[in-house]
């Protein structure tokens, strides 16, 4: 360890007076200053402690470094970034984008009051729910909807409503886990029913889940999409109509969790047999939920579907109120359905739709759009490379969509150095790098984010391959 140059790195006060960072005053609280400070003073240790700096900038120069770096993350911590990645619904990006329209309509309902809980037809008192069920409904075929926060939350409620000290009969091979921490088994026992294990890892047949409901006194049966994984090989599922066959005798309800489901059919280009919420309520599913924020390409939301008195059931638990859907996300979520009635209105104005729909020529157009802006700055080997995109969130685990990418290369500078400085872009870009290429999807990057993508890309260039400068490095 160099004490000498750890004894050079200046005190955040002696920071903060310098000229550059009191410019930013003006702009910035003094707090969020301080912050960026201390950080990236930290960072300057570390590098003295790592081996990695040779000197330590003077003061000045390090509050050069500290402003330049506020000043192109702006003022939040929570800001639009570029989706370069190829995956539709990134579930770290946010998931799903809101199309303009849709945006737009979000931000008057939140620039004012609204009539979130109020008839306006009779003057009084009315339910935030009302203004989403009817189309809902009108969209799925269902008799009754109702929707909370996530789905995570719809999936508690609907077990803790309907089968709270009953057993539920689910697959071995549906007891997954979802993203960080949503496990089946466990939500269950959260929900205070009682999990009967059916079947095996990959195969369960309808006896499994008949003799679930005569020996073991099932009252339910799960079913859950497997989201992010997918099993191939010797497999065997029991489907929602074979469910509901067997069901039907004992009065067993039949409920499936789908996750991500298409709100119409051939929501995805090239994927004409998916199943849709519609098509497994005609095949006798009792209760259905989904996220509104995967392929429904909405606000995040948990949607519930399904025959009315369960869903008034639901409706009417005490905890419905803790897992209740703000304003916005409702607002988003009905723009969003209604758009979504005409397959054509919803390929153009609602983001997931329009990148799911898009055809590998379609693609290859706005990869050489994208290549000849690129082109046209100068200072980046740009090239159209053919790449696989997904549809992400957990969506369709098996399914990997054609598309293209124009694949960036900048003189001197490695790929995941390139792929760094992407991404402390002003607005950040979030790239791919696969086989020592940085791959900017022309599928996920939306049309308004060329430009931005292009200048990051010039400022970089200009910047060029050189070290950055000593003690200003932001690691
Ligand atoms: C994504 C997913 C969930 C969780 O939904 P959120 O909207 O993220 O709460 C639950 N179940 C399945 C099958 C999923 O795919």
């Amino acid at each position: 360890m160099d004490q000498r140059l750890l004894m050079q790195i200046p005190k955040v006060d002696v920071l903060l007076a310098e000229e550059p960072l009191v410019r930013l005053e003006a702009d910035f609280t003094h707090d969020q200053i301080k912050d960026a400070a201390r950080s990236h003073l930290q960072s300057l240790r570390e590098g003295v402690l790592a081996g990695e700096l040779a000197e330590i900038d003077p003061p000045e120069k390090v509050a050069e470094a500290v402003a330049r770096t506020l000043e192109n993350r702006g003022a939040y911590s929570l800001r639009p970034v570029i989706n370069a990645t190829g995956v539709v619904l990134h579930t770290n990006l946010g998931r799903s984008p809101l199309g303009e329209a849709v945006a737009e309509h979000v931000a008057e309902v939140a620039a004012g009051y609204c009539n979130l809980e109020y008839n306006l037809e009779r003057g009084e008192r009315g339910s935030r729910y009302n203004h989403v069920e009817r189309i809902i409904c009108e969209i799925t075929g269902a008799e009754a909807a109702m929707v909370v926060n996530n789905n995570a939350g719809a999936v508690f409620l609907m077990l803790n409503t309907l089968c709270k000290g009953q057993g539920v009969a689910v697959s071995r091979g549906e007891q997954v886990e979802i993203g960080g921490s949503f496990r089946v088994p466990e939500i269950m026992v959260q929900s205070g029913a009682r999990l009967i294990e059916v079947g095996t890892t990959n195969k369960t047949h309808e006896a499994d889940y008949a003799r679930a409901i005569g020996e073991q006194g099932a009252s339910a049966l799960l079913k859950v999409h497997p989201s992010n994984f997918a099993m191939i090989g010797f497999t065997e599922s029991v489907s929602v109509a074979q469910l509901s066959d067997l069901a039907r005798d004992s009065g067993a309800l039949v409920l499936y969790d789908m996750g991500s489901a298409p709100l119409f059919p051939n929501e995805v280009a090239g994927l004409d047999n998916q199943e849709t919420i519609r098509g497994v309520l005609r095949d006798g599913a009792d209760v259905v939920c989904f996220s509104g924020d995967k392929l429904a390409g909405s606000a995040q939301g948990g949607i519930l579907v399904g025959r009315r008195d369960l869903i008034e059931r639901i409706r009417a638990n005490q905890l419905t109120r803790m897992l209740r859907i703000d304003k916005l996300s409702l607002a988003a979520l009905e723009m969003t359905m209604q758009l979504c009635r005409d397959p054509r209105l919803a390929r153009r104005e609602v983001p997931v739709v329009r990148m799911l729909s898009m055809t590998a020529d379609e693609l290859r157009g706005r990869a050489e759009a994208l290549d000849e802006a690129i082109a046209a700055i100068g200072g980046v080997e740009h090239e159209v490379v053919a790449v696989k995109d997904e549809p992400g969130g957990g969506s369709l685990p098996d399914v990997l969509l054609d598309g293209y990418a124009v694949s960036v290369t900048v003189a001197g500078l490695a790929p995941a150095e390139l792929e760094r400085r992407l991404r402390e872009a002003p607005t950040p870009i979030v790239a791919r790098v696969s086989k020592e290429q940085v791959l900017l999807s022309a599928r996920t990057i939306m049309d308004g984010d060329v430009e931005r993508v292009c200048a990051a890309l010039a400022e970089i260039a200009q910047a060029g391959g050189e070290e950055p400068p000593a003690g200003g490095a932001e690691r």
